[in-house]
């Protein structure tokens, strides 16, 4: 049992592009909907509330004429700023949904300086989005915002805050927002640029500057599978955490590395995810950093909130995911489980036509990895 902090208001809602979007605001909302009727929010899951983000937070990691445009509504403003076409259609109240997603997850990111010991925001994990334009269904970086804001707060020590991002496509918004900052280790793993939007995140992209080394990609060949996720996250996620100790870490929990997402070509199993987050509770308790997680993509709506619910469960009441299964047969109007649903290893031999790129991918992680005391070190003794 933790101290948990779930943030999130209904006008999360509100961030919706149009009725046929594949983004889809209802996998955050049904999270907290089904908490709602399970009467679980109280001392241990506390919803509070978001705080709408201010002008200056946003200033914090966007331009002013891309903010300006957005608080303006104006359509031929932001066509300069990628919104308005392709995958970010303009939509009615945008500078309210904007200003209410961010200010959920920097609420989230503040709740854990206050005694909490996780705090959660699905609304948020808006990977992709640029200081001055909208990019992947992103028009805010909220993780950038919130990882910024702690570091206002005083948590600046080299290493201090670790980004992970298990979504399939790259957290391109926030590495490359984060790439000189040496208070922060960013870790990305999803399907390589070589076959899927952005197109970056490639094993050579390890920061420049003060934060270089400190970034750390993992690129996965298409049919990457349940082997390889729990391979990464034994032989990489893990030792990273345990030799950095970072004092807070920001998750993005974006689903749509699922077999089924219809996005991308990652075959994860449902058990990649609740192996990955009770890994993640086990070295918690183990290391006492503090965690913000965040949701992300995925496609499959009903899963995404699944795994965002399950998770919730897991952390702020030690629920464990096939309880969760049990739990949601009750729901079946909110949350649609398909019978044969189960979080067993699927015992996948994972990417058979590619494992050289994948060892690769791997071998070049662990040094990586293997080496970052030292950054750090480097980086403590020059300061
Ligand atoms: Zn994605």
């Amino acid at each position: 049992m933790r101290n948990s902090a779930f943030v999130y208001s209904e006008d999360c809602l509100k961030y919706n592009f149009s009725k046929t979007h594949v983004f889809r605001p209802e996998r955050a909302y049904n999270v907290f909907h089904l908490l709602k009727e399970e009467n679980l929010f109280g001392d241990n899951l506390n919803l509070i509330e978001p705080e709408p983000a201010s002008r200056e937070d946003l200033f914090l990691f966007h331009t002013k004429s891309y903010i300006e445009a957005i608080e303006q509504e104006n359509e031929i403003l932001l066509n300069e700023h990628g919104v308005g076409f392709g995958d970010n259609p303009f939509f009615k109240g945008i500078s309210f949904a904007v200003k209410i997603v961010a200010g959920a997850t920097i609420t989230a990111a503040l709740s854990l300086t206050k005694g909490y010991d996780v705090a959660f925001s699905f609304a948020g994990g808006l990977h992709h989005a640029h200081p001055d334009y909208a990019y992947g269904f992103c028009l805010v970086n909220d993780a950038v915002l919130a990882i910024k804001k702690l570091i206002l707060e005083g948590y600046s020590s080299p290493g201090s805050i670790m980004y992970v991002d298990i979504d399939a496509h790259f957290g391109d918004g926030v590495v490359y927002g984060l790439y000189e900052r040496p208070e922060v280790i960013t870790f990305s793993l999803h399907e390589s640029g070589r076959y899927l939007f952005p197109g970056t995140g490639f094993l050579h992209e390890t920061g420049k500057g003060e934060g270089k080394g400190l970034k750390i990609n993992v690129p996965l060949p298409p049919y990457s599978a349940e082997r390889e996720f729990l391979l990464v996250t034994r032989e990489i996620i893990v030792p990273l955490i345990e030799k950095t100790k970072p004092m807070f870490i920001v998750l993005q929990s974006g689903t749509d590395g699922y077999a089924e997402d219809p996005l991308t070509h990652l075959k994860y199993s449902p058990h990649c995810y609740s192996y990955f987050f009770k890994t993640l509770k086990k070295l918690q308790d183990k290391l006492g950093f503090k965690l913000l997680i965040l949701g992300g993509g995925g496609y499959v709506p009903w899963f995404a909130s699944l795994i965002w619910f399950a998770a919730t469960m897991n952390f702020a009441f030690d629920t464990e995911f096939e309880e969760v299964l049990k739990l949601l047969k009750k729901h079946e109007n909110v949350i649609k489980v398909p019978e044969k649903m189960e979080f067993e290893p699927d015992g996948s031999k994972g990417s058979e036509y590619y494992t050289e790129e994948f060892n690769t991918a791997l071998e070049n992680a662990k040094n990586l990895v293997e080496n970052i005391p030292n950054v750090l070190d480097s980086i403590r003794q020059n300061t």
